[in-house]
């Protein structure tokens, strides 16, 4: 197969995929990528593939076919294909939960010495990297890998990254528990999907719309969450996009929860564990347990709580997230008190104080934790992480977390 008749299969495979024709591209471009003769077309069918298997949440399949074209990036001796492919790497890791890995290709990529044209996918791994440490709970590198990200798409113009970086910053917020934020960055997701977005793959406006709906429910506004929960799942339902489906499930679990109807929580959180399993979500997985142990605990069953939060720790573990681990802690301390088991009790409040230790939680200004509970939170343009408040009022220029002085006010 020349170079002609693979771009034209291509084609054939991309109009299929975008009229949600998965499995028959998915034969037009495996046939494509078994006959062409064209490296530049096995490049880029490749990349198809991979795009393909991530919204299907095949990780494993996209991590293969990352691998299959940096090796022909290589042959090719095109740098821009190599850091594409190095991206594609990172990306695959990242899925898989191997945050390490994701963050180690990531830096490749950074440093690799490409055109303009490679120059352009910085804002991307970038985008990456943020997400991989916030895996990891390491929450100013973080900020620091969007705040770079959000740079590099406001000098492209790039407005679906910056669409991307902000649902992410959305569940940055989310976890730090400044539900402000948490709602303002995915409803500005949401804006541009409906500015820019016109010929955008609808993923962008279900994937904004999940993030406004975990916001709302932090918010305790549980029918605009409710709403925009139905609106992402309906997108993902159509699409046959498995990991977005998984979150709109757990989602909605933790709804019917907030609710106190666990018997409805229950069986949405026993379905989105089964997708998280099937494609290897480990986070989602571990965040799961944490929803169930929840539930349990609100109906009393403490030993069935504990023994959820127990998997929840295991499962976290195993992905370096710390987060989870402390809000494993801090329940089980709770179940503990009120079983009256001192000695135990003792034990997860040492550990909880010691996650809160290395996580740095705490704003360098009064000395107090930061996402305990719903707070407004600022960064400073080093992207350290204060309690707004504590910002205003005491009127210093310089961050007292790590000395460095800007006037430079940040982006988020
Ligand atoms: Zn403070
Ligand atoms: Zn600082």
């Amino acid at each position: 197969m020349g170079q002609d008749q693979t771009k034209q299969q291509i084609e054939k495979g991309l109009s299929l995929y975008q009229s949600n024709q998965t499995q028959q591209a998915l034969v037009v471009w495996v046939k494509v990528l078994a006959k062409t003769t064209d490296p530049g077309g096995r490049f880029r069918v490749l990349g198809c593939l991979i795009t393909a298997h991530s919204e299907m949440g095949i990780y494993k399949e996209m991590l293969k076919y990352a691998l299959a074209q940096i090796d022909t990036a290589r042959e090719m001796e095109d740098p821009d294909c190599l850091a594409e492919g190095y991206l594609n790497l990172a990306r695959s890791h990242e899925k898989l939960c191997d945050f390490q890995k994701t963050i180690s290709y990531c830096k490749t990529c950074l440093t690799m010495q490409g055109t303009t044209v490679s120059l352009q996918l910085n804002g991307q791994v970038c985008l990456s990297m943020g997400n991989a440490f916030l895996g990891l709970s390491i929450f100013q590198k973080a900020l620091e890998s969007y705040e770079k990200a959000l740079h590099f798409a406001h000098n492209n113009d790039d407005k679906m990254l910056e669409c991307r970086v902000c649902c992410s910053l959305g569940n940055f917020y989310v976890l730090l528990k400044d539900y402000e934020k948490a709602l303002f960055f995915p409803c500005k997701a949401a804006e541009l999907v409906n500015d820019y977005g016109k010929g955008w793959s609808l993923k962008y406006r279900a994937m904004s719309q999940y993030h406004m709906a975990v916001a709302y429910r932090k918010l305790e506004r549980l029918p605009d969450a409710m709403e925009c929960c139905e609106e992402s799942m309906k997108i993902a339902m159509q699409h046959g996009d498995r990991p977005l489906q998984a979150l709109c499930l757990h989602n909605f679990a933790d709804i019917h929860r907030c609710r106190n109807d666990v018997e409805k929580a229950f069986p949405r959180y026993e379905s989105s564990m089964c997708i998280m399993t099937e494609i290897g979500n480990r986070l989602g997985q571990a965040s799961i347990y944490l929803g169930v142990g929840k539930c349990w605990l609100q109906q009393k069953e403490l030993d069935k709580a504990l023994d959820s939060l127990q998997r929840a720790q295991e499962v976290a573990g195993g992905t370096g997230n710390k987060l989870i681990s402390l809000n494993v802690h801090c329940l089980s301390e709770r179940i503990f008190r009120i079983q009256e088991k001192h000695e135990e009790l003792r034990e997860q409040v040492v550990k909880f104080l010691q996650c809160v230790e290395e996580l740095e939680l705490y704003c360098a200004l009064c000395g107090e934790s930061i996402g305990e509970k719903n707070q407004q939170l600022q960064a400073m343009p080093c992207s350290h992480i204060f309690h707004l408040k504590c910002l205003q009022s005491s009127g210093t220029k310089g961050c007292s977390k790590c000395c460095r002085s800007s006037m430079k006010p940040g982006f988020v």
